[in-house]
């Protein structure tokens, strides 16, 4: 069993994988233009899983810990982690921005009054924030969709506080 959260950075191929991950409530970082050397200095101070998919890439390191998808797919590379990690058993889905990883908070309807559109206002009244982007989330056709999806991966999502 951990004793830490779960946190994972992903290299820039697979960004959809740290998508879904995000959208599982974990704390995924991707690569993107990195240098290894900056990549290997986060995965260390973090506690970071360096999730790669080329194992001729691995230049081990002590203090790291990677992990190899072999998957394409990114329902197939969840498969992997949660064999790893039990991921379904840790998941928090839309407990997370999906645009920079950062957690959300439930607010109130007057919190984001100019930021949803008025039908949504109206019906609507459990809003979750990004403290970092401002970005604002409801139980809405777009989390459906995605709930949906994780769904047809395999996932049982529960929607816990009325999310
Ligand atoms: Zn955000």
């Amino acid at each position: 069993m951990e004793t830490f959260p779960i946190r994972f950075i992903t290299d820039p191929g697979l960004f959809p994988l740290c998508r879904a991950l995000r959208m599982l409530g974990f704390d995924a970082l991707n690569r993107s233009n990195l240098k290894s050397s900056d990549v290997i200095e986060i995965a260390i101070e973090e506690r970071r899983v360096w999730i790669r998919t080329n194992p001729e890439e691995l230049n081990l390191q002590y203090g790291i810990r990677y992990f190899l998808v072999s998957s394409w797919e990114v329902p197939g590379q969840l498969e992997e982690l949660d064999r790893q990690f039990s991921l379904k058993f840790l998941a928090d889905p839309f407990s997370r921005c999906l645009k920079d990883n950062a957690l959300l908070r439930l607010v109130p309807r007057e919190v984001v009054l100019n930021r949803a559109p008025e039908n949504i206002l109206k019906s609507h009244d459990r809003f979750y924030e990004c403290l970092v982007c401002g970005r604002v989330y409801w139980q809405g056709s777009h989390l459906k969709r995605m709930a949906k999806r994780l769904a047809e991966w395999g996932w049982i999502i529960k929607m816990t506080n009325g999310k």
